[in-house]
C-alpha cells in the first residue's frame, strides 16, 4: 500500500552507533530521540541494539508503548509535562524533563503514591525562547527545586534551535555550566545540553567537558542538522524515502484558468506561465507530509503544490516515461518526515 515511508534499518544503525560511539568518547550519554519516526518500536529497538540506552519522546503515549515494549530501557520525557498526564508520564518515564515548580510539586505527590522516583532535568532558557526558566532567574527557581521531596533532581537541560533558531555557543554552553555551578547543589550532576544541533560544538571540540548528555533525533534518523543547515559529518542521508503514487497524468497549463482566491488553505500562490506542461497527480497531501519538504530523487520533477490530499508534479521535463500507477521516491525533510511518520495514512516499511 502507498503511500509509504521506505525505512533503511540499516543506514539508521550505523548513524546511531557511531553517534552513541562518538558522544560516548567525549563523556557524554546519548539520548535516542524517537518523536520524528512517532515513536517506532523498531526506531527504539535499532537504538537499544546500536549503543543508546536512553530512549526519549516528547508523548506520554510513544514512551507507554515503548516501556511496555523494552521494559529494561530507560526512558526520557522530553517535553515538559501536562499536569493531567502527569500520573501516567510518571509510570512510563524514568526521567522527566520539568520547567515548572508547581508541576514538579506535583510529580513528587504522584510519584510518592506511586513509589516510585523519576529522574529530573530542570530546563534553562539560554534565549531560544521555547521551554525553560530564562538563565537569569534560573538559580533561585532551581535552588526552589531542590527542597522539593521523592523526585531525583539529576540535572538542568536546555534546549536550543527550535523556536528562535538560537545556535549553541561556547558562551550560552559556558553560562549553562555556571548556572549547574552557582546552585551548588550536589545531586545536580548532569547538563543536558541539547540536540542534534550541539553536536557542531562537540565535533569542534569546543562543547565544555561538564555538558554529560544531549538528546538527538534528527542526526541520527535523517543525518542532517536542520538549524546548522548541513549532514551531520560522518552520517548517512539515505535513510528514509518517501514512495507516493501517481493517480492522474495529465497535459495542463502552468496557470490556473479563471478567476482565482485562496486556495484550501487560505493562501495565494503566484503563477509563472510556462504553457502546457505535463503533471502528475500523487495521493498524499498536507495531511501526511509538507510538499515544501519534498525532495523527488528523480532531479528532473518539479513538486509544485499540494492540498489535503492530493500533490501535484511536474513531469515534463523527465527521461522515465512516468505512467499512472508508477511510484515517486522523495527525501522528506525533517519537518515533512515528522508529519508524514504520524499519518495513520502512510506506512511505515522497514527493510
Ligand atoms: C525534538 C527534541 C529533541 C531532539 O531534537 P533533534 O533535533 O531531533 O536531535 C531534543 N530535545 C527536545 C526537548 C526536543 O523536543
Amino acid at each position: 500500500m502507498y503511500p509509504r515511508l521506505n525505512i533503511q534499518k540499516d543506514s539508521i544503525a550505523k548513524n546511531a552507533s557511531y553517534l552513541a560511539s562518538f558522544c560516548n568518547k567525549n563523556g557524554i550519554s546519548i539520548a535516542g530521540v524517537t518523536k520524528v519516526l512517532c515513536g517506532s518500536l523498531e526506531l527504539a529497538e535499532i537504538f537499544l541494539k546500536n549503543g543508546i540506552k536512553i530512549i526519549a519522546d516528547s508523548r506520554v503515549k510513544n514512551l507507554d508503548r515503548i516501556k511496555s515494549c523494552f521494559p529494561q530501557a530507560y526512558t526520557m520525557l522530553i517535553r515538559i509535562p501536562m499536569i493531567s498526564e502527569l500520573r501516567q508520564a510518571v509510570s512510563v518515564s524514568d526521567c522527566i524533563l520539568v520547567s515548572d515548580i508547581h508541576t514538579l510539586t506535583v510529580i513528587s505527590e504522584v510519584s510518592r503514591e506511586k513509589g516510585k522516583i523519576p529522574d529530573i532535568f530542570y530546563m534553562v532558557d539560554m534565549g531560544d525562547l521555547r521551554e525553560g526558566v530564562w538563565f537569569e532567574q534560573a538559580v533561585q527557581e532551581i535552588r526552589t527545586a531542590c527542597s522539593i521531596g521523592n523526585v531525583n533532581l539529576l540535572g538542568i537541560g536546555t534546549n536550543l534551535g527550535c523556536f528562535g533558531g538560537v545556535l549553541p555557543t561556547v558562551e550560552n554552553m559556558r553560562k549553562l555550566v555556571e548556572i549547574k555551578e552557582k546552585i551548588n547543589v550536589s545531586t545536580i550532576r548532569d547538563i543536558s545540553g541539547g540536540s542534534t544541533v550541539t553536536l557542531k560544538m562537540l565535533e569542534d571540540g569546543v562543547l565544555p567537558k561538564e555538558i554529560t548528555n544531549l538528546r538527538i533525533g534528527e542526526a541520527i534518523v535523517c543525518g542532517t542538522d536542520a538549524t546548522g543547515g548541513r549532514n551531520v559529518p560522518n552520517t548517512l542521508q539515505d535513510t528514509v524515502l518517501l514512495e507516493a503514487e501517481i493517480i492522474e497524468i495529465k497535459d495542463k497549463p502552468s496557470v490556473p484558468y479563471g478567476e482565482t482566491g485562496y486556495d484550501a488553505f487560505g493562501r495565494k500562490h503566484e503563477f509563472i506561465d510556462y504553457g502546457i506542461r505535463k503533471k502528475a497527480i500523487l495521493a498524499i497531501g498536507e495531511q501526511d507530509v509538507s510538499s515544501s519538504g519534498m525532495t523527488p530523487m528523480d532531479k528532473n520533477i518539479k513538486v509544485l503544490h499540494s492540498s489535503s490530499d492530493h500533490t501535484i508534479i511536474d513531469i515534463t521535463d523527465c527521461e522515465e516515461n512516468y505512467r499512472v500507477g508508477d511510484i515517486i521516491d522523495f527525501k522528506l525533510s525533517y519537518g515533512a518526515l515528522l508529519r508524514a511518520s504520524t499519518s495513520p495514512y502512510v506506512e511505515k516499511i522497514f527493510k
